[in-house]
C-alpha cells in the first residue's frame, strides 16, 4: 500500500538462465497466475480506514469485480479487513458464494513491522470468525503493506505466531500498484480532471499490470529456469473494478491461465524458505535465495518509483 522502501541486499550465488517461452499456437496455457484482492471492503487509507467510507461504494465495486471474475470464469482470493466491515456486511459471503476463497488481512490493516506483536496478533485473531470453528479450509493470511517485520528474529516471531494461529501466508510475486493509481485517480477527480484524462489513467494502469506480469515471468525464467505460478496483488477499489475485464483479457491473450491460490501455492517456489528480513515490502521472487542477481542488482525493477514519477505521486 503506502510508499515502501526497498532494501536491496547483494548476493553472489549464481542463477540459472533459460530461454523465454512463447505462448503456444495451440492455445495451451504457458503460465499460471493466482489473483488476490486485498482490503475488502475497500482499499484502506493510512490508519486503516477504507478510502471510501460508503458501504454503497463497497457494494458497487465488489459487485463489479465479482461480475468480471464470473464472466472470465476466473477464481480469486479476497483478503478481508474484518474490522472495516459493517456488522451486517455480507461482502465476504458474496465472494464465498461465488466460489472464491477468503483470507485474513487483519482487522484494521495493521503493519506487522510497526505494532507490538501481541497487539498485532490480536488484530489478526479478531478475524478468526471469517471461518466457522469446524471449517477445515485453509486460513489464508496476507500481510498488510506486505511488511513482515524487520530483522530475522522479528520476522520469524511474526511467522511463528501466525503458524500457531493456524494461518498460511499468501505471498505476492506481481504487484499491480493499483493502490497508487486509485489514489491518483481520486486526487485528479477532486481537482476536476476530464473523463478522458481519467480513462487514460485507467488504461495506463491496465498496461502497467500487463508489464508487471511479464516482468515477473521473465524473472522466474531467469532465476528458476522455468515459469513459476505467479501470484498477482490487486485491491478492492474503483480502479481495479473498472479495468479488471481488460486485465483478464490480457492474461488470456498471453496464454496465462488463472488458477486458484491453493493450486499456485503447490509450485515449489513457495516451499522455499524466506531468505530476506529487510525493511519494507518485497515480492516473493526476491525473498527466496538468491535474493538479488549475481551482480547484486535487484530482481524487480523500481516500478513504484517509476510510476510515482509518471503519475506525479505522492
Ligand atoms: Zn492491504
Amino acid at each position: 500500500m503506502l510508499a515502501t522502501i526497498m532494501l536491496l541486499l547483494g548476493c553472489t550465488a549464481p542463477a540459472p538462465t533459460a530461454a523465454p517461452t512463447a505462448p503456444e499456437a495451440t492455445g495451451t496455457p504457458v503460465a499460471r497466475i493466482a489473483l488476490t484482492f486485498d482490503d475488502l471492503p475497500y482499499q484502506t487509507r493510512r490508519g486503516g480506514a477504507p478510502l471510501s467510507p460508503e458501504p454503497a461504494d463497497w457494494a458497487r465495486v465488489n459487485r463489479s469485480i465479482l461480475a468480471a471474475l464470473a464472466e472470465a470464469d476466473a477464481p480469486a482470493t479476497v483478503f478481508v479487513n474484518c474490522g472495516n466491515l459493517a456488522d451486517d456486511d455480507t461482502l465476504a459471503d458474496q465472494w464465498r458464494r461465488a466460489g472464491h476463497t477468503v483470507g485474513n488481512h487483519t482487522a484494521h490493516h495493521s503493519s506487522a513491522a510497526h505494532t507490538d506483536l501481541d497487539v498485532w496478533m490480536a488484530e489478526v485473531r479478531q478475524c478468526d470468525g471469517l471461518w466457522p470453528t469446524e471449517s477445515t479450509a485453509t486460513r489464508w493470511f496476507r500481510f498488510p503493506y506486505l511488511w513482515r517485520g524487520e530483522g530475522v528474529e522479528r520476522r520469524d516471531a511474526v511467522q511463528a505466531a501466525l503458524n500457531d494461529a493456524g494461518y498460511r501466508v499468501a505471498p505476492v510475486t506481481v504487484d499491480s500498484h493499483d493502490w497508487m493509481f486509485e489514489l491518483v485517480r481520486r486526487q485528479r477527480k477532486e481537482t476536476g480532471a476530464s473523463d478522458a484524462d481519467l480513462a487514460g489513467l485507467g488504461a495506463h494502469y491496465a498496461r502497467n499490470t500487463a508489464e508487471a506480469v511479464a516482468e515477473a515471468r521473465a524473472i522466474s525464467r531467469e532465476k528458476l529456469g522455468r515459469e513459476a505460478a505467479q501470484i498477482l496483488l490487486l485491491h478492492i477499489n474503483d480502479t481495479t473494478a473498472a479495468q479488471l475485464p481488460s486485465i483478464l483479457a490480457a492474461l488470456e491473450a498471453e496464454g496465462i491461465e488463472v488458477v486458484r491460490l491453493d493450486e499456485a501455492m503447490t509450485d515449489p517456489l513457495y516451499a522455499q524458505p524466506d531468505a530476506w528480513a529487510g525493511r519494507g515490502a518485497r515480492w516473493w521472487l526476491a525473498r527466496t535465495d538468491p535474493v538479488a542477481r549475481p551482480d547484486g542488482s535487484p530482481w524487480y525493477s523500481d516500478r513504484e518509483g517509476t510510476l510515482g514519477k509518471q503519475l506525479g505521486w505522492p
